[in-house]
């Protein structure tokens, strides 16, 4: 309701009227096959696995991102959690929707926050994206998962790799295909630890999905 009646200003240019401009809205870098079939990393020709993630033990049978997640994604992601500008969560779905097939899944769920977190920003925003995915592909939004215990860490990727090693269990037996949705896919270490989770709760396929995608430069 506050979002209504706040003076409207783009988060990534500032320019008044709407939370994301349409010209801000157009120049969000759309991620395009050809990609990694499994991580969904941008590549030069379609491949079943990349430099990004050959070798690695990952959970999730594929995942996939909207955007890169540069400055403009940055800042975009950035005003949804910290300011919790709900609206930016729908728009966020839409480009989503409209980028990622639609998900052959018997429901989505969502990356949980931290308690902390949670606390401080009375809200999640993976949970907010999921619920609004949830409505546009007409899929149950399930919370599944829950952490063992504190910090995500998303300071560096070394971090986030040695923090989310178990990091979560499920709370309910989880159906036989899941969407595990996140704002950010970094180095797909809590994408594949969500998914060992919800494997080990019986879900037999997990697909991983992100409004946005940290790219590898060079
Ligand atoms: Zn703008
Ligand atoms: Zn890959």
């Amino acid at each position: 309701m506050l979002d209504l009646l706040l003076p409207q200003r783009c988060v990534v240019c500032g320019s008044g009227g709407l939370q994301l401009c349409a010209e801000c809205r157009e120049e969000l870098p759309r991620l395009e096959p050809p990609l990694c079939a499994r991580c969904g990393a941008p590549t030069a020709w379609p491949v079943e696995r990349c430099r990004e993630c050959a070798g690695r033990r990952l959970a999730f049978a594929t995942a996939r991102a909207a955007v890169g997640y540069d400055d403009a994604a940055r800042r975009i992601v950035h005003a949804w959690k910290e300011r919790g500008l709900r609206r930016l969560a729908v728009e966020a779905a839409q480009l989503v929707a409209e980028g990622l097939p639609h998900p052959e899944v018997d429901a989505l769920t969502f990356v949980p926050a931290d308690h902390r977190r949670r606390l401080e920003r009375g809200h999640n925003p993976a949970e907010r994206l999921a619920l609004e995915l949830a409505d546009v592909w007409a899929i149950p939004c399930l919370a599944l998962l829950q952490r063992t215990r504190g910090g995500r860490q998303r300071g560096s990727s070394a971090a986030e790799r040695r923090t989310v090693r178990g990091a979560f269990r499920a709370r309910a037996a989880a159906p036989r295909s899941v969407a595990v949705i996140d704002d950010v896919y970094t180095t797909g270490a809590t994408a594949s630890s969500a998914a060992t989770a919800l494997r080990a709760a019986g879900a037999r396929r997990v697909e991983a999905m992100a409004f946005a995608r940290a790219l590898r430069r060079g």
